[in-house]
């Protein structure tokens, strides 16, 4: 039986200009070279490792690093902590860092603009390359929290600073600001999200009203495909999450539906479109 779906794209879809250049930055080395070393996945999206892994990639993670010695390695957007400028000095390793701006500019901050003794609090994702990058900007002295609960026991100043991940949910983090205030604590809270991935929650809560069926694509790992695809979710309940093509399920729609396509910021379009093409098929 033929669906005959009506599919579009949501062009405000894709990646956000942090992964642009980190992947040009690749793309362009491994234009020349034949193989370049990248700490940590390029993008949390296993389609579009896989795709520059054939062209050279090799994804290293920090214990590999150890025993890297006069080689080419890719910082990827999330940055990294000093302790990884420091080994890469010792082994004569040659940084490419494409950390992202925005990253950059919220670990200076972090490293630059309190005092000594002033504590830091991070509203972010426990191991995240990102947030490691941040708390190594304290000498690990910042205190990480996924979740408000995490802070009951633990025994704060009076006085912080917050800060967050760049890619955490607005609203949870003034939940967090304002709940903390009325726990009785003086909170200086810094809004450091990115507002490549916040913007993104109004263009898609307008994009997916249009449409009967939402798929969402994204890497199961991105933190930024969870809040994006919550935000889907909540505007259309009829939203699936899928990583790749594979997953489409043919019962999830009916004749003449209009669906629309939307992704991560780490959700190359190749991708959606690959999605866009197979829909068509049915
Ligand atoms: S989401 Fe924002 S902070 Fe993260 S890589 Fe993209 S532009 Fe940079």
């Amino acid at each position: 039986m033929s669906y005959n779906l009506n599919v579009s794209i949501d062009k405000s879809s894709g990646f956000c200009f942090g992964v642009v250049y980190a992947i040009d930055m690749a793309e362009d080395i491994l234009d020349h070279e034949e193989y370049l070393y990248c700490l940590g996945d390029i993008v949390h999206n296993d389609e579009e490792v896989e795709r520059l892994k054939t062209k050279g990639l090799r994804i290293i993670d920090h214990t590999k690093l150890q025993d890297l010695h006069n080689e080419k390695v890719l910082i990827r957007a999330h940055g990294e902590a000093p302790s990884t400028y420091e080994l890469a000095l010792k082994n004569n390793l040659t940084l490419i860092d494409a950390s992202c701006p925005v990253v950059l500019k919220l670990q200076n901050r972090i490293k630059n603009s309190h005092d000594d003794d002033e504590q830091i609090l991070i509203f972010g994702k426990h191991g995240h390359a990102e947030v490691i990058g941040l708390q190594g900007q304290t000498n690990g002295n910042a205190i990480v929290f996924q979740d408000l609960a995490e802070l009951d026991g633990a025994e704060l100043p009076q006085k912080f600073t917050l800060y967050s991940q760049t890619t955490k949910s607005v609203d949870k983090f003034y939940q967090i600001k304002d709940e903390l205030i009325n726990r009785g604590y003086e909170v200086k809270a810094n809004d450091t999200i990115c507002r490549q991935v916040s913007n993104r929650y109004e263009e898609l809560a307008d994009f997916v009203k249009d449409f009967d069926k939402i798929i969402f694509v994204s890497g199961k790992k991105s933190s930024n495909g969870k809040v994006l695809h919550d935000v889907c979710k909540k505007h259309n309940e009829n939203t699936y999450f899928v990583s790749n093509i594979d997953e489409l399920e043919k019962e999830w729609f009916q004749a003449n539906d209009k669906v629309g396509i939307c992704g991560a910021t780490s959700t190359p379009m190749w991708l959606m479109e690959n999605v866009k093409h197979t829909l068509e098929t049915y």
